[in-house]
């Protein structure tokens, strides 16, 4: 048996208490398993039960009752017992980690949170209370590194300014734990390539949180581009803006958060291009621009504005602004319709439309698809990868991907002229496709 191809089911019941090391060691002998499925079988601080109930990881199948003229639902959710899950250390705790990842910790089905890293030990307190994270599993930013001692915690999640991220994944990444790190990676391709070394010398897995990668409608509207079912994709108009007003705030700090609009926001517009369209850009042409006097961009970009041109000949206008309403949008126009996304990059509310024409009539319809949550759904697939063994769909190299595209943009706009693209990343950017239930 090839540890790359384990079921679930099979890796479980190898990771069961008893029978763990002495089969990963025999497979270990005979060459056949990986370091980073090795370390999924050290003994845990807490004992974890003996195996799992035989397909406690299959859905459990309910009596049908719904006519096929309705939206099916299901199937049931497959939660492994939480001795099983993967556990996360997740590292500041500001608006993503307290409004988002934290709450979405606790629908997990793969993942867990086991320890929480701050640097208020009041906010620690009482989080970890929240939450249920035992006193000795909540650390500051000083004795982050002791989470090495800690073996309930598998993977370290970085929700830090920007700027940061590079410092808290190399050091993480000498711990010995698998590292989720959030968007954007760090604040150069430099920074980038250092994270992705770190990680590959302390042969740990490293993913950059790309929730939209993993989100049901746009993986839905990927799937409509990369089979042309509405004809070659040939222009895509995409935006996401919204509106900021502290000064003060990190994000506005270029130290902090090495840009404006488009590492923060803009960021997703590229991404989301480069996804559904899959295919990498050989050019850029950008404008720039900022509001004079507004104590908002004395150090960082109001607004962003640029084009990307792909090998297929896909032109790519996107923009992203930091001062006006919240628009969240794109378009992609293909030979035979377009398809819209609406609330494209927010954390919930997709709406998906597609247009073709019929004879004299256009049709336009709305895709309606079950809204998942985007944090768990992106952390189960990362500890699916290490349960699995399997490399994460959105790797360092992803990241890297579009801190070398940013740089670009930001040249040209300096420039006044399109920036080809000659740093170029090792193929494939991405792992497996993730086995998500939507
Ligand atoms: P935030 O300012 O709300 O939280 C940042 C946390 O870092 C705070 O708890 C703060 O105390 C701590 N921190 C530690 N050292 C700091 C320092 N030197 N300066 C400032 N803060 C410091 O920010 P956030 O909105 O939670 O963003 C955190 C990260 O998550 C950023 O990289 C951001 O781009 C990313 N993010 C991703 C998404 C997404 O949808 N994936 C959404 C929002 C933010």
């Amino acid at each position: 048996m090839d540890a790359e191809h384990l079921s679930r089911k099979d890796f479980l019941s190898l990771t069961g208490k008893t029978v763990a090391l002495g089969v990963a060691g025999t497979l270990a002998a005979n060459g056949l398993l990986h370091q980073n499925v090795l370390a999924q079988t050290r003994p845990r601080a807490v004992s974890p039960p003996a195996k799992i109930p035989p397909g406690v990881d299959e859905p459990i199948v309910l009596e049908a009752w719904k006519s096929d003229v309705d939206q099916q639902s299901g199937p049931t959710p497959t939660p492994l017992p939480p001795d099983h899950r993967i556990g996360y250390a997740v590292v500041g705790l500001g608006h993503l980690a307290l409004e988002e990842i934290l709450p979405a910790l606790s629908s997990c089905e793969k993942s867990r949170l086991v320890a929480l890293v701050s640097g208020s030990p009041e906010k620690l307190k009482k989080v970890a209370a929240q939450y249920g994270v035992a006193p000795q599993n909540c650390y500051s930013y000083d004795t982050y590194d002791q989470l090495k001692n800690n073996p309930e915690v598998d993977v370290i999640y970085i929700v830090l300014p920007n700027a940061l991220h590079k410092d808290y994944v190399v050091r993480g990444a000498k711990t010995g734990k698998h590292i989720l790190c959030e968007k954007p990676m760090a604040v150069s391709s430099k920074e980038c390539e250092e994270m992705i070394s770190a990680c590959n010398a302390a042969n740990v897995k490293l993913m950059i949180a790309y929730r939209i990668q993993y989100q049901p409608h746009n993986r839905k509207l990927r799937e409509f581009v990369q089979n042309k079912t509405f004809g070659v994709p040939k222009l895509i108009e995409a935006c996401n803006s919204q509106s900021s007003a502290n000064p003060a705030h990190w994000r506005h700090k270029k130290a902090l958060a090495g840009g404006g609009a488009l590492p923060d926001i803009g960021l997703y517009c590229l991404n989301t291009n480069r996804f559904i369209l899959g295919e990498e850009p050989i050019e850029v042409f950008a404008y720039q621009y900022s509001t004079p006097g507004n104590p908002l961009f004395t150090e960082v970009e109001e607004l962003m504005s640029w084009q990307m041109r792909f090998p297929s000949g896909v032109i790519a206008s996107s923009s992203t602004d930091y001062n006006v309403h919240e628009s969240r949008r794109y378009r992609v126009m293909c030979e035979k319709g377009w398809l819209n996304m609406d609330k494209a990059y927010a954390y919930k509310g997709q709406k998906l439309t597609t247009a073709r024409a019929e004879g004299k009539m256009e049709r336009q319809e709305e895709i309606g698809l079950a809204e998942t949550n985007q944090f768990a759904a992106e952390m189960d697939h990362f500890s699916d990868c290490i349960l699995k063994n399997k490399r994460p769909f959105t790797p360092g190299e992803e990241g890297l991907q579009d801190h070398i595209l940013m740089e670009a943009i930001y040249q040209s706009a300096k420039e006044g002229r399109p920036v080809k693209l000659t740093h170029k990343v090792n193929q494939p950017l991405r792992g497996p496709e993730p086995e998500l239930d939507a």
